[in-house]
């Protein structure tokens, strides 16, 4: 029975633990860094009663094999929820997605988006960025007005450096007829997309699923362990309080840049590789507000440059346990990315959050002295950013790390933003496992 150790308690890690342990394959150890489980997954509870998650996460699942896991750890303590996700812009809102309700924009922006995709686009040839794609899908109207100010607030980088690779089911695509059939049409068409419907738990935050999780798998977690050095020779991981362990396969879900530098030795070819690798940060802010919730949406996308945050989530809204009171108090989850490219100074964004939400009409000037309750979470890995020049590097890293019996997985393991979910994670966890122990394919990492 080969030994397996795990870097990570995050959705994959846990989803590999899992594995094993369904496999009852028990010669194997979960790392993890931090005290508590759950990465990026995880939510933390203030001594106000309010609970945070890191960032707006909203479950929906490609796999039954995620959903009968997510079951079976909450045991029906969940809510489902139909999204309610609107876009604010110039002033108004506008039901999500944007390219289907554009008859609630000005109407010189209605015009100069219906004319330019009236134009004849002809597809770049060629390798084409994710600029160039969307002038392309959806004509310079809907690029200026909404996907380019949008995606350069998430990415927080130049849309020239991305692909177009990830797009997939991610954003809806539309025709000129079906434009000029939703501008006359008196109904709106808001249930596009995979997460039409989604599921939240009914307390805890989004971090419960992996917390009971964690509990199942007990003493097969040990936490506060940072890997900080990797012996490949003798197959040896070294931790920051200087212990070790053996493995005969390396499991790593933290991100893959920092990995290769733990390597004894790693050969330059694949420092540089990684050096190719981009990500940004993202600030959480958290708002709790001694007031009855004004709204019944879930989340928002704000693209003007009024606000730092892409994204702000209406968190007492996926479940009353969110708050002390949910009769008297409301939480509002805020997302603003940060790079190279779009600076943010985590000592200024509590105040340019909340200067956003009264900019955007979120908030109310008077409600700011009914703040009873704020959090500030730096995110430093959020987004692996799907550049162009990501494949080639990670066709130059991984199997070279496969050979060095290093099996990196997950949402910064493989640097894939397009399987970087929680039922992907949770999945290539699951699949490497299968693959290790039955020698199987794995489906999400290995595309199908
Ligand atoms: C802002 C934001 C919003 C999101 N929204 C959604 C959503 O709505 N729906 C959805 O499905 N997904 C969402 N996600 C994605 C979701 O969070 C990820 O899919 C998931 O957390 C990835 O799991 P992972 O285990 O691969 O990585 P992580 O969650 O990052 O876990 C990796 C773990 O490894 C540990 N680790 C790293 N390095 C070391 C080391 N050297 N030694 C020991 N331990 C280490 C870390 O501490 C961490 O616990 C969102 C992510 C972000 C950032």
């Amino acid at each position: 029975m080969k030994k397996i150790a795990i870097i990570g308690a995050g959705p994959t890690g846990l989803g590999a633990a899992f594995r094993l342990r369904e496999l009852d394959h028990d010669n194997f150890k979960v790392f993890e860094r931090n005290a508590y489980p759950g990465g990026l997954c995880a939510s933390f509870r203030d001594a106000g009663g309010f609970t945070w998650d890191l960032g707006g996460h909203v479950i929906f699942s490609h796999y039954k094999y995620f959903d009968s896991f997510f079951d079976g750890v909450l045991k029906g303590g969940y809510f489902t929820h139909k999204r309610n996700a609107w876009i604010r812009s110039k002033g108004r809102w506008i039901p999500y997605p944007f390219q289907n309700h554009i008859k609630y924009l000005p109407k010189a922006i209605i015009d100069e988006c219906v004319e330019s995709l009236k134009e004849k686009r002809i597809k770049p040839r060629g390798r084409i960025n994710f600029k160039e794609w969307l002038i392309y899908a959806f004509g310079k109207g809907f690029t200026r007005h909404f996907f380019s100010p949008y995606n350069l607030k998430v990415w927080g980088f130049p849309l020239e450096e991305l692909s177009v690779d990830w797009v997939g089911e991610r954003i809806s695509r539309v025709q000129l007829k079906d434009v000029i059939r939703h501008l006359l049409s008196d109904t709106d068409l808001s249930d596009w997309g995979p997460n039409a419907l989604f599921k939240y738990p009914a307390q805890g935050g989004v971090g419960e699923i992996f917390r009971k999780a964690s509990v199942i798998l007990d003493k097969k977690i040990r936490f506060n362990s940072e890997v900080v050095r990797i012996e490949r020779k003798k197959k040896r991981i070294y931790f920051s309080d200087n212990s070790q362990e053996t493995y005969e396969a390396l499991i790593n879900t933290g991100p893959l840049n920092k990995l290769l530098h733990f390597i004894d030795g790693c050969p330059k070819r694949l420092l540089s590789a990684a050096n190719e690798l981009r990500h940004n940060g993202v600030f959480v802010v958290g708002i709790g507000i001694q007031r009855p919730c004004p709204s019944d949406k879930c989340w928002m996308y704000f693209p003007d440059s009024n606000s730092p945050f892409f994204r702000v989530t209406y968190l007492s809204n996926y479940s009353p346990r969110n708050v002390p009171d949910s009769n008297k108090y409301y939480s509002l989850l805020c997302e603003s990315a940060y790079s190279k490219y779009k600076k943010e100074k985590k000592s200024e964004i509590l105040n340019n959050t909340i200067k956003g939400l009264i900019n955007s009409g979120i908030i109310g000037k008077f409600e700011k002295k009914h703040i009873v309750s704020t959090f500030v979470f730096d995110i430093d890995y959020a987004y692996p950013i799907p550049t162009i020049k990501r494949d080639m590097a990670l066709r130059e890293i991984q199997p070279a790390l496969e050979k060095m019996g290093i099996y990196s997985r997950g949402r910064f393991g493989s640097w894939r933003y397009e399987i970087g979910n929680t039922d992907h994670s949770f999945l290539q966890g699951k699949e490497v496992i299968d693959r290790l122990v039955n020698n199987t394919r794995e489906r999400v990492w290995g595309n199908g």
